[in-house]
């Protein structure tokens, strides 16, 4: 009966990959996984080993270290873990999530996210989700970090409080794509403002959809370090 449904609904409908766009045969390709994704697609998303940096996220060559970035350039946040390598291959999954708030994609990325946050080292009081400038929030309509939050919340097992109202970004930031990693990180000083008493000695996590220079993650970490935070981590599906 459902697979007779399944093939009139292919047949009225028919379902492509989010990626490449091919049609895909609802028998044989939609049942490794809840969203429309071809088996090429799928196997081309390159999955964060254990091998990553220790304090970024990225992927390295050995495991326990830290990566050349790291070395030269230190963030404030203490860890940061990725589920995927956000490449050419996974880069239309994130066009999805920011611009269609794609229900199935959200809820993929959360599963992924969930299992990641297993690997950190130290337990978190407060989550927040990386926040948007009113501007930018006003122009989306919704904050795809805070659907990620959303989504790690639904497992009860973990008792965050979610603070993300709390603290604001104040200052927008146009792309930083062409800039160096100095003119980043003046770019964004004093985006972000934290509440003055909600994060003292409070351990936090923050979400965010991608990590790419890591320059905004970073001056949002050290607004909540100024504002007392006793530690800062960070949690993303995509590390460039
Ligand atoms: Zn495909
Ligand atoms: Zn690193």
């Amino acid at each position: 009966m459902q697979k007779t449904v399944y093939t009139l609904l292919n047949f009225v409908l028919p379902n492509r990959c989010i990626i490449c766009t091919e049609y895909l045969d609802i028998e044989s390709e939609l049942t490794h996984v809840s969203v429309s994704l071809c088996y090429e697609c799928w196997n081309k998303i390159e999955f964060i080993s254990h091998t990553s940096c220790e304090k970024c996220g990225g992927n390295i060559d050995f495991d326990g270290a830290e990566c050349r970035h790291c070395y030269s350039y230190p963030f404030a946040f203490g860890q940061a873990k990725a589920c995927i390598v956000y490449n050419k291959n996974s880069q239309k999954l994130f066009f999805q999530l920011k611009h269609h708030a794609n229900d199935s994609i959200v809820s993929m990325m959360g599963k992924w996210m969930i299992s990641r946050l297993k690997s950190f080292e130290h337990n978190h009081d407060i989550i927040i989700a990386m926040p948007l400038s009113r501007w930018r929030l006003f122009s989306r309509g919704f904050n795809q970090s805070s659907l990620l939050l959303y989504e790690i919340q639904k497992q009860k097992s973990y008792s965050f409080i979610d603070l993300s109202h709390k603290i604001l970004r104040i200052k927008n930031t146009p792309s930083q794509g062409h800039k160096c990693a100095k003119d980043r990180q003046t770019n964004v000083k004093g985006a972000f403002q934290a509440c003055e008493h909600s994060f003292k000695g409070k351990s936090v996590l923050l979400i965010d959809d991608v990590l790419t220079s890591g320059a905004s993650l970073n001056e949002c970490a050290n607004e909540l370090l100024c504002k007392g935070a006793s530690r800062v981590d960070v949690l993303v599906v995509g590390r460039a």
